[in-house]
């Protein structure tokens, strides 16, 4: 990378996207191109060159990366390689046939011929190559030409069995060949068919079992962490349940196998096989029943490094195994290399570089040489099933211009006796003993480093123990790997990627060509990224994606990893939660202490771009005792929303987000133990005093609720001290149209007989609904328990004419009705209300509910 690039001053703003770079939000790819903003990584890169990748930001100012991501491993050769361009260049000048299906097409026979034979190198067998599109339609390949040739093989063995019939039949009929004595019971027996009696009824029986017998569905076999494509099929065999999961309806059978796990394979193949029964008329003169076994698995997949996994090369011996089953019970084992072929591992195939002998190989990614789309599916020619060529093929493989790239691509990676492979092997060791050091100076940062040649994984440590919330909160949501990649690029101008289904690891896969001091660079950045992590400074983990990135610094990092805040409540107490949010941006740094080093907007800003993402966390514990001695440990649950972020929502009616957040974290509470929630701030709101959330098996409060209680708990005491009787009482509840004095009047409307709603002007109808609700309430209960047990209200109107003619069926319409002696409320605007000393209370209106029904029938 050239050098004043590098050290060019950061400006903090992402690429100059172009509108065409915005749409792809809109209309493209809206969920994935959203994180990207989040996490600082909306770059629209504008120009790509060996092993850099260049974009401008919003001030026109261009910024190099080192880009180890490498096209997931098709840039083995770089970006842009200049022969590999030229060739392109030249398939274009020549006006090279791009469709030119049902001919003969040269460049994909010689592709195809050079492909088989860099396979038989290794195997030892000639090849047929079928050229696909894309990885995952080599995949699909694959799976369709296993199931034809498992098939194939059902359909050898039910021909010999028809055949065999035919000449049972013949001979027995010639006399050249006897039914021994009991061998129709022992045939009843296999094939659950009592009472067979002569040849006919044997061989339709025979014929029947075995035909049931072979009517199953393929199994395949794949190992766990594999990842082999997300269409359709291809997604059946990759273990990750976040992409398989959604399309299991659609899939057929697959059994995942431990990597390693030799025992388990063979486990497997025994579970997989059947038995069936045989008649067999070739030894002797006498009919003879046999029971054979068939295996209905139809191919083993593996990658030879499993590279979304986390990059994990496959045991040698396990790889052995492999072999062994495979050629036991005449499966293939196809070897996906989409990732790591052509060289990167250091040998052509990287199935050669784990001792693999497969059968059938699947190449993508590097073959294209990064610049064409072109995948192959390489099998042994015994394998082959001829009609595969008609029943698979694809209106874009085989084109010429891409197979002559593609050939460019492998004469550049075997020539000069395989220069290229040598660089892969010895740049990776290199770089592999380098971070290896480093995984030896950051152990609890840096969990293990692994990988072969040029393919490289660094795994981080998850954080559950650390004292950081947001460093806790981004592993836990497995978020942490990405927010590497973002800092990576904007710190240190390196660009890389976390693996698919291995979220805690990096996958690392620069071109054959990389130069050794780049890797160095990486190899420095990482370490300040480690002491970062292990000072859990979260405020130099996140800063740039508020644009306040310093690329290159390398000042001292400060430490807040001393800095504990969550205090462990002991088990044995009983849980609560409070679920709330932050008041102000500042607050978070309350919350996370190094982030009080950024400014207030950016803290802001970082709040409005981080608060969809991140789930609510538990942001304290502590034990409260009662007076009676009881202990509760009160879990404060906190949505990473600010006020102001809940209010813009709910102004914009955009509240669903929000809700997702309370469910979630209701759902922390529960999983952490607490069998009551308190819904604090502005979620009892959104949630209408909990009544919108879904998740069952706690008890939810609001904080309304709880003063309300409290409130009614110390009107009780009061009066109580004071001696009042509430049964002789009169209550007057000041703003009754609002909440908690609504509240209370219903509540004490229980105890008092005579209740009088005081609110302000304009509150009429919200106070005739109060009084509507509490005379609903007291109805109520007159129906349901026995006269002359009510107090309050219910007690003032037992025994009314009103009462007495209401059937229950009109009491559903309570509220709305005027038949409920509700329209006996009466709405005076006059003097000041009661002890009101406040101009808000001034000419309120007094809404008296009960008093007027209380004329006996
Ligand atoms: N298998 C492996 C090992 C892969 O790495 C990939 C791509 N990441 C695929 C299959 C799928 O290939 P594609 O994305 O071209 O469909």
């Amino acid at each position: 990378m050239p050098n004043d690039l590098r050290t060019e001053l950061y400006v903090n703003a992402p690429s100059a996207a172009s509108e065409d770079a915005r749409y792809y939000e809109e209309y493209a790819r809206p969920e994935t191109a959203r994180m990207l903003r989040v996490l600082g990584l909306e770059i629209a890169f504008t120009r790509a060159e060996a092993d850099t990748l260049t974009w401008s930001d919003a001030a026109g100012r261009e910024h190099a990366a080192l880009d180890l991501l490498g096209g997931h491993g098709a840039c083995l050769l770089g970006h842009n390689h200049p022969e590999l361009v030229a060739e392109a260049r030249r398939m274009l000048d020549e006006q090279a046939p791009v469709h030119a299906q049902l001919s003969l097409r040269p460049g994909a026979g010689r592709l195809a011929r050079v492909l088989s034979d860099q396979v038989r190198d290794w195997t030892g067998e000639e090849c047929v190559v079928t050229l696909c599109g894309s990885g995952a339609e080599a995949i699909e390949a694959a799976i369709q030409l296993a199931e034809l040739d498992r098939a194939t093989r059902l359909r050898e063995i039910l021909a010999e069995f028809s055949a065999r019939s035919h000449a049972i039949r013949r001979r027995v009929r010639e006399g050249t060949c006897r039914i021994p004595e009991g061998f129709y019971e022992v045939l009843a027996a296999h094939c659950h068919a009592p009472g067979i009696r002569d040849l006919d009824d044997a061989l339709f029986h025979w014929n029947r079992t075995v035909l049931a017998a072979f009517d199953r569905r393929p199994v395949f076999l794949a190992l766990e962490g594999s990842f082999h494509g997300r269409t359709c099929g291809a997604v059946q065999l990759t273990h990750d349940p976040e992409y398989r999961r959604p399309f299991l309806g659609l899939g057929f059978p697959v059994v995942f196998l431990p990597p390693g796990d030799a025992p388990a394979l063979r486990r497997s193949l025994e579970e997989q096989s059947f038995e069936y029964p045989e008649i067999d008329i070739s030894l002797g003169d006498e009919l003879e029943l046999r029971t054979r076994t068939f295996s209905n698995i139809a191919a083993l997949f593996v990658e030879p490094v499993q590279a979304e996994g986390g990059v994990w090369p496959l045991d040698p011996l396990y790889a052995a195994v492999i072999r062994q089953c495979a050629d036991r019970v005449r499966f293939p084992v196809v070897a996906d290399e989409i990732q790591s072929g052509l060289g990167r591992t250091g040998e052509f195939l990287a199935s050669r570089a784990v001792g693999l002998k497969p059968d059938y190989v699947v190449f993508a990614g590097a073959l294209g040489g990064g610049l064409a789309k072109i995948a192959a599916l390489a099998v042994a020619r015994r394998r082959y099933v001829p009609e595969f060529g008609r029943l698979h093929a694809s209106l874009f493989s085989e084109d010429e211009p891409s197979c002559r790239i593609a050939l460019k691509a492998v004469e550049i990676v075997t020539r000069d006796g395989g220069a290229v492979m040598e660089q892969c092997r010895e740049k990776g060791a290199r770089f592999l003993e380098r971070l290896r050091q480093l995984r030896d100076k950051w152990p609890t940062v840096l969990r293990d480093v692994r990988g072969l040649g040029l393919l490289v994984g660094v795994e981080f440590h998850p954080q559950p123990k650390t004292s950081s919330r947001l460093l806790y909160t981004l592993s836990k949501q497995e978020l942490l790997g990405h927010v590497i990649a973002g800092w990576l690029l904007h710190e240190a101008a390196i660009r890389v990627g976390r693996t698919l289904s291995h979220p805690f690891t990096l996958r690392l896969e620069p071109s054959a060509f990389v130069a050794p001091a780049d890797l160095e660079r990486f190899v420095e950045a990482l370490d300040r990224l480690c002491e970062i992590l292990k000072k859990a400074n979260m405020y130099e983990l996140v800063k740039h994606m508020v644009g306040l990135a310093t690329p290159g610094a390398r000042g001292r990092v400060l430490d807040f990893s001393q800095i504990r805040l969550l205090a462990e409540a002991p088990r044995f107490a009983k849980r609560v939660a409070f679920l709330g949010h932050f008041a102000s941006p500042e607050h978070m740094a309350l919350w996370e202490p190094s982030l009080y080093l950024m400014p207030r907007e950016r803290l802001e800003e970082f709040f409005r771009k981080t608060c969809r993402v991140l789930d609510p966390a538990c942001c304290d514990q502590f034990l409260v005792r009662s007076q009676t001695g009881e202990a509760v440990a009160v879990q404060f649950i906190g949505l990473s929303v600010t006020a102001d972020n809940l209010a813009e929502s709910m102004r914009a009616r955009d509240l669903e987000w929000i809700q997702e957040k309370i469910e979630s974290a209701v759902r922390l509470a529960k999983e952490n133990g607490c069998t009551v929630v308190g819904l604090g701030g502005h979620t009892a709101r959104i949630t209408n005093q909990c009544r919108t959330v879904r998740e069952g098996g706690v008890a939810l409060t609001s904080g309304a609720s709880l003063t309300a209680a409290m409130g009614v708990q110390a009107l009780l005491e009061e009066s109580r001290l004071a001696g009042i009787d509430l049964a002789q009482a009169r209550l007057a509840a000041v703003g009754a149209a609002g909440n908690l004095a609504g509240t209370w009047a219903m509540i004490l409307a229980e105890s008092v007989p005579d209740v009088v709603l005081v609110g302000r002007p304009g509150s009429e109808d919200r106070l005739r609904r109060v009084a509507s609700e509490i005379c609903f309430e007291a109805y109520k209960a007159i129906r349901t328990a026995p006269a002359g047990t009510h107090a309050g209200v219910a007690g003032a109107i037992q025994g009314t004419k009103t009462i007495a003619r209401t059937p229950a069926r009109r009491a559903a319409q309570a509220v709305a009705a005027p038949w409920l002696p509700v329209d006996a409320v009466t709405t005076t605007h006059g003097p000041e209300a009661p002890g009101s000393d406040t101009a808000g209370l001034r000419a309120s209106s007094v809404a008296s509910a009960p008093r007027h029904l209380n004329a006996p029938s």
